[in-house]
């Protein structure tokens, strides 16, 4: 799914051989964090509403539990790769050791394009695939959540194909699911929210005042859509947006409500009175305070990164900048927070609905909020911190920081288990 050229396992290795050898990690444990713990790969016949049967492919990839049990989203793409799924399994492995919640790492993904399907037919291609990584799949071995085009729709069906096989309701088998199935108040937004709770501690510690700051949004699905209206309310002024349809530009910064009213109704963001049209590549090569990729990987690449324009990059997709870019974006100082840990407000609020789902006992939004405000601050001064250490050394990036923290942690888990037999 990513760019042409752009590997994302490749990626993610050598995102980790480079923190490796920055901290010294013993050989063997990088040998073992290479790899994947399984990846499954699935055929799913799906009856079509005229009759005939398509076959699609899908992928459960779990990369460690180490620390408690595989965790991640499932996404539906036409683009998906095994070699992609492999590495953000990787990622969210990082991922929650970053934020310290006991998990370990799992993705998984169709090749489909969901637009090309009705609704029943998605339905059925959604259980036909819970079905089939049911068997690698346990509220304590992998649960499964939403990621790019997949919803709470989407977990709801999958949730029943698992409970419908039990004979009674599991709802701790997925998480980001309908509210009133077991869902946590405050799932939806959440990955928004950990990127506004990570722009503003940015802000902090660069001493820039976020009031008038002016933000460019790749992406108006779940994360980009949901991140605007956030940001806006910490002060800032949205002036570029964009989606698979091409993006909108006004410098003067768009009226959020009505855009997202706009975008709920055309189903797109293209067209918003008063704006003009842009490319996705413009928009990520716009002077602004605040650039968020919210789409797919491996959009800021060695091409363009000379060209990005920003004071901080929240990267609200995962693996949106390659290694290379890194390297330039370090050079010319923009302060990148990194997936692992700008995104992870999502799988923060999953752990809350999962501990929920135990418990048959729910929190408030308010609740739910506050605690994602400690965890993702304390997450960010952490990594923060790390860097200011690490930079005294020789210069680093904040995911570099990131993944020092990351690593260590899960390294630290699989050498006290122990590499069984
Ligand atoms: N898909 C989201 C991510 O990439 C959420 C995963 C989850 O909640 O398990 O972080």
């Amino acid at each position: 799914m990513a760019q042409v050229g752009v590997n994302p396992y490749e990626m993610a290795l050598e995102q980790l051989k480079t923190v490796a050898k920055r901290m010294k990690l013993d050989p063997n444990l990088h040998e073992v964090l290479k790899h994947p713990m399984r990846s499954l790969e699935v055929y799913l016949p799906v009856r079509m509403d005229n009759g005939t049967i398509k076959v699609f492919t899908g992928y459960r990839v779990q990369h460690s539990m180490a620390r408690g049990p595989a965790k991640g989203g499932v996404r539906f793409h036409q683009n998906v790769t095994l070699d992609e799924v492999k590495a953000l399994s990787m990622w969210m492995t990082w991922k929650c050791a970053v934020v310290g919640i006991p998990y370990g790492g799992a993705k998984g993904g169709v090749i489909v394009n969901p637009k090309d399907l009705t609704d029943s037919e998605l339905e059925r291609l959604a259980r036909r695939y819970f079905s089939e990584i049911s068997i690698i799949i346990g509220e304590q071995k992998d649960i499964p959540a939403p990621d790019v085009n997949t919803n709470a729709q989407t977990m709801a069906w999958f949730m029943d194909t698992y409970s419908m096989g039990k004979g009674y309701a599991v709802p701790a088998i997925v998480t980001g699911k309908p509210v009133d199935l077991g869902g946590s108040e405050g799932r939806e937004k959440a990955t928004s929210r950990g990127i506004s709770f990570c722009v503003r501690e940015a802000a902090k510690v660069l001493h820039f005042d976020l009031h008038g700051a002016t933000v460019a949004i790749q992406g108006f699905g779940n994360v980009g859509g949901n991140s605007a209206p956030l940001l806006a309310e910490m002060g800032c002024k949205i002036v570029a947006v964009s989606d698979v349809s091409g993006g909108i530009h006004d410098p003067k910064g768009f009226d959020v409500p009505k855009l997202m009213a706009y975008v709920k109704q055309s189903g797109g963001v293209k067209g918003f009175p008063g704006s003009k049209d842009i490319s996705n590549a413009q928009l990520l090569e716009l002077k602004v305070d605040v650039l968020v990729p919210a789409a797919l990987e491996g959009v800021i690449t060695k091409e363009n990164a000379p060209k990005i324009d920003c004071k901080i990059l929240a990267e609200g997709a995962n693996g949106p900048t390659t290694p290379e870019a890194d390297e330039i974006l370090l050079k010319k100082g923009v302060f990148v927070i990194p997936d692992v840990l700008c995104n992870a407000g999502g799988v923060t609020a999953s752990y809350f609905e999962w501990v929920q789902g135990l418990q048959s006992f729910f929190w408030t939004e308010a609740e739910v909020n506050e605690k994602l405000n400690e965890i993702m601050t304390k997450a960010f001064h952490q990594v923060h911190d790390i860097w200011l250490r690490e930079t005294k050394v020789s210069p680093l990036t904040m995911r570099q920081a990131a993944y020092m923290l990351a690593v260590q942690r899960v390294a630290d888990a699989v050498r006290k288990r122990g590499i069984f037999p």
